[in-house]
């Protein structure tokens, strides 16, 4: 836990999100400013602000977070019509949060590059 993440806040019930999705590790919440009719994010529970820091302590857990996100599409019902993934990491990636994070997007058709 890492004191002043609205992540972490969420994983321990500080802080209230919509939950779509649970495992010992892993959450998925509803983005607070959906950037399409389906906005999902998946962290793990553990603070981690990048990949970096993830894979020092156990890199085994991104593919676990990677499949969880497909698993949310799934349960979205957008797998089928197709779904963008992304990580911002950084302050080039637009990084805005701290705690590692995959945005699950789907419901409307994305253009590359993004806007
Ligand atoms: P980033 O820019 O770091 O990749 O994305 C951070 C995302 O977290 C943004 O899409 C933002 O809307 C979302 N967000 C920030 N704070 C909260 C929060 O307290 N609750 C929820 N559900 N989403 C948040
Ligand atoms: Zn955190």
């Amino acid at each position: 836990m890492a004191e002043e993440c609205p992540f972490c806040e969420i994983v321990r019930g500080a802080a209230p999100a919509d939950v779509v999705r649970e495992t010992d590790r892993v959450l998925a919440f509803r983005d607070l400013h959906p950037q399409g009719p389906s906005h999902v994010l998946v962290i793990p529970k553990e603070h981690h602000p990048h990949l970096a820091s993830l894979r020092a302590a156990d890199g085994a857990l991104a593919g676990e977070l990677v499949l969880e996100a497909h698993q949310v599409a799934l349960d979205e019902g957008i797998a089928e019509t197709g779904y963008r993934l992304v990580c911002n990491t950084g302050r080039n990636g637009g990084q805005t949060v701290s705690h590692l994070h995959w945005h699950v997007l789907g419901g409307r058709r994305f253009s590359w590059p993004p806007g």
